[in-house]
């Protein structure tokens, strides 16, 4: 079954329109001429090989990577209105045995103190508020260390849903994730959007999830070279000259 999709218009800054971006690093072309539009409310999957340019994308719409181009947050001729952005990056790795709790994390993200003075009541109660936007209240007290991929993954979106981003932007948040877990976490993010009316910009290599869930995909090696729905995609002669004609570097 093929959930309801709920993209369309550019009301808002949640609307993401690219224009002839090049990112250049060292003066190596790492990414050249990417054009593409993902409107309110929609999902978009970025795909490509290992060292296509899908992070260094996602960090040239951060802010975090000087570019050639537009990047825009509103249909052309309109004000672009600077957009509230979420990230969440690719799983950082955290220590077993490292002792910061899911609502240590919290506090230093938030309340921009150290973990060590403990929480507040009424930070306490925030953060469970966070936490309950992914269904994540009982991972209050448990080490950031030991948590599943897909707990951390939640916790990681809690943090990037607070406070709430006009545009949702998650690099490969279904890696280290079990099949099952992948599936609570588009559900999720799924149900974030419908909820909170964002739009969700996410890379994967995870392409069984995509004609589910994805309103768009764009196949990015080294820049754009398909763009369109899911399944246009992954039947493209583009898509299959990314992945089976280059040795297999998924
Ligand atoms: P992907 O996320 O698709 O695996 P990246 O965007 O991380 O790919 O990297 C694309 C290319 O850019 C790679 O060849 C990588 O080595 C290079 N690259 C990314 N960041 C840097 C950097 N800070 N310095 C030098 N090269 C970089
Ligand atoms: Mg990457």
């Amino acid at each position: 079954m093929r959930l309801q999709k709920h993209g369309g218009s550019c009301g808002n800054s949640c609307c993401l329109r690219v224009e002839n971006l090049s990112v250049h690093i060292g003066g190596e072309a790492i990414l050249e001429n990417v054009n593409l539009h993902l409107h309110c409310g929609e999902m978009a999957a970025i795909i490509g090989p290992n060292g296509a340019g899908k992070s260094t994308f996602l960090k040239a719409i951060l802010g975090q990577r000087e570019y050639e181009g537009v990047i825009a947050f509103s249909e052309p001729g309109q004000r672009s209105k600077k957009p509230r952005i979420g990230y969440v990056p690719q799983s950082p790795a955290f220590d077993p045995s490292d002792p910061v709790s899911v609502s240590d994390l919290f506090a230093c993200c938030m309340a921009k103190r150290p973990a060590f003075f403990g929480l507040s009541r009424a930070m306490k109660q925030t953060v469970l508020e966070c936490l309950e936007r992914v269904h994540g209240e009982s991972l209050i007290d448990k080490r950031v260390g030991t948590l599943s991929g897909g707990e951390l993954q939640r916790v990681l979106l809690a943090l990037a849903l607070e406070p709430l981003p006009n545009i949702l932007i998650l690099d490969e948040p279904l890696s280290g994730v079990d099949v099952e877990g992948m599936t609570v976490l588009m559900d999720m993010l799924d149900e974030i959007r419908k909820t909170y009316d964002l739009s969700i910009l996410m890379t994967t290599h995870d392409f069984s999830m995509l004609p589910r869930y994805a309103d768009k995909v764009f196949l990015i090696d080294r820049g754009l070279k398909a763009k369109g729905d899911p399944q246009t995609v992954l039947n493209s002669p583009e898509f299959y000259q990314s992945f089976h004609m280059k040795g297999g570097r998924v």
